[in-house]
């Protein structure tokens, strides 16, 4: 098979990260947290915990078992990455949202970055659906200006304004496998 990259067989998986920001346990340890702070504010009442795929899907995974509520799940595809470089556009993949009448629904991220794809998840459900409420929380915030303002209700950790990967965060479709949070060296970003 023809490629640019280099050869992973002959590199250890964790050669290609520069930095490690948070490791397995660390991540667990807040996901912990945030399903406490979670299973307190709601008081009793079940929700729809709705992820935004594909990188929301191991946040999702791990924060619904810290979360002592009756819950249901669900999933929305929206794409505005390319490479490293947001396009400023969200598209949603799919035609039909999930059910969201009658329900609390939290809106789960992996990164807030610009804010818009919160922004306009949020904004669509309210449109064409009749939630009871929305509330959001992100594994990761990144600490800069957002395009558009939006302060979710749950924040894992803060970052800084670079271009992360692992634990669901991809780079060009690669690296979500990776336990740990961190950014990858210069030379494996085409
Ligand atoms: P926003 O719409 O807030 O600009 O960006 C949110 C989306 O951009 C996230 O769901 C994520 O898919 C992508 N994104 C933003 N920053 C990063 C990053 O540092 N790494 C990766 N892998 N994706 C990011
Ligand atoms: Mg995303």
């Amino acid at each position: 098979m023809e490629s640019t990259m280099p050869d992973f067989r002959e590199v250890p998986f964790d050669a290609r990260l520069e930095r490690v920001l948070f490791g397995p346990e660390e991540i667990a340890d807040r996901i912990r947290e945030m399903g406490t702070s979670i299973t307190r504010d709601f008081g009793g009442q079940p929700l729809t915990v709705v992820t935004i795929l594909q990188g929301g899907a191991l946040f999702m995974a791990d924060l619904i078992r810290e979360i002592r509520l009756p819950l249901k799940t669900a999933t929305v595809s929206v794409a505005s990455y390319q490479g490293t470089e947001s396009s400023g556009k969200v598209n949603f993949l799919e035609k039909s949202l999930p059910e969201l009448d009658g329900r609390h629904i939290l809106l789960l991220d992996d990164i807030l970055d610009s804010g818009r794809t919160l922004n306009a998840i949020r904004r669509r459900f309210f449109e064409d659906s009749r939630p009871l409420s929305i509330r959001t929380a992100v594994l990761l915030s990144k600490r800069i200006e957002r395009v558009e303002p939006i302060e979710p209700d749950y924040v894992g950790f803060e970052v800084g304004d670079e271009f992360v990967v692992g634990y669901g965060l991809d780079y060009n479709g690669e690296y979500r496998n990776l336990p740990l949070i961190g950014t990858l060296r210069r030379e494996f970003i085409r």
